[in-house]
């Protein structure tokens, strides 16, 4: 258990900021852990794609999120969100590459994708199906930002997708569901927390839980890693990765839930059902980072192995 200590003086503040959230149905990490991991991956990044990140994300004009790359990790829900409630343009195109809801009683990453879909050649990967999964979503825009001849805008646009998606793929309950939209249908309670759903809770809770300054978390989270786990962590794939959050999300946030009351809600046990989902999450978090920082270093840094530098 990483930083219990600080989580337990954290508690206060905690349960008054919890009572004061307002949940609402949402598909992705909170603000606070999509930073967490841009700034893990930064602190991994080969220093020439270092440059060229910087260098695109200083170029940007959008004018939905700030420009540093913790803020433009968040940018893939607010993009989805923004037209939300009016036209849904946006929001139908892009809202069902967040995640790959890998159905428990029928674990099929090939349903999950809608059967990975292509997009049709020529076109950008922004403008491909709406119907495809995060994984598909990491993959395609991963070769686009290494492409030599995509436009600027359009690698752009990958790039912020990919600080966003990389994130969405290691919340457990992105690569997860049990016919409940990733666990959006499932209530549950926690002591000194405002009731809510599952996935919110997966997504916002268990990370403000962590502290309240994503800078600093992400810091404890490097200083947490060691040579073993950045090797390891840095091989495999996207399908690879989504195997194993969904196997967190089957053995932990469903696996542990226990029973229901008689409203159907779970109660979530501080001591056992928290802890470990805080671990977890600290987990996940800093495999996202070392991943998103080795998915951009092979695209944009020199083609040698990826291997995140140890930490600063
Ligand atoms: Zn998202």
């Amino acid at each position: 258990m990483r930083h219990r200590l600080d989580h337990m003086l954290l508690a206060v503040t905690v349960a008054c900021m919890a009572a004061t959230a307002a949940p609402r149905q949402a598909r992705a990490w909170g603000e606070e852990g999509h930073k967490i991991v841009a700034l893990i991956a930064d602190n991994y990044l080969t220093p020439s794609a270092k440059a060229r990140v910087d260098a695109m994300l200083a170029s940007d004009t959008d004018n939905l999120t700030a420009h540093d790359i913790a803020s433009e990790a968040v940018w893939a829900d607010k993009y989805r969100d923004s037209d939300r409630d009016t036209t849904k343009e946006r929001y139908n195109q892009t809202n069902k590459w967040h995640f790959v809801d890998t159905e428990l009683d029928h674990p099929d990453l090939d349903a999950a994708c809608y059967g990975h879909p292509k997009t049709a050649p020529g076109a950008p990967v922004s403008a491909g199906p709406a119907d495809d999964c995060v994984v598909d979503k990491i993959d395609a825009f991963a070769r686009e930002l290494a492409a030599k001849d995509t436009p600027s805008g359009e690698r752009l646009l990958a790039l912020k997708f990919l600080l966003h998606f990389v994130g969405d793929l290691h919340q457990p309950l992105h690569a997860s569901g049990n016919h409940d939209l990733g666990g959006n249908k499932v209530q549950v309670t926690e002591d000194g927390a405002k009731p809510g759903n599952l996935h919110h809770f997966w997504d916002t809770e268990f990370v403000r839980q962590l502290g309240p300054d994503p800078r600093q978390v992400a810091d404890n989270l490097i200083a947490d890693t060691s040579p073993a786990e950045l090797r390891n962590w840095s091989m495999g794939t996207p399908t690879d990765w989504a195997r194993e959050a969904f196997g967190l999300a089957r053995d932990h946030a469903y696996g542990e839930l226990g029973a229901p009351n008689a409203q159907g809600a779970y109660a979530l046990g501080e001591m056992t059902y928290g802890i470990n989902a805080e671990a977890a999450v600290e987990l996940q978090l800093s495999r996202a980072g070392v991943r998103l920082a080795v998915v951009l270093n092979r695209a944009l840094g020199t083609r040698k192995l990826p291997m995140p530098r140890a930490h600063r």
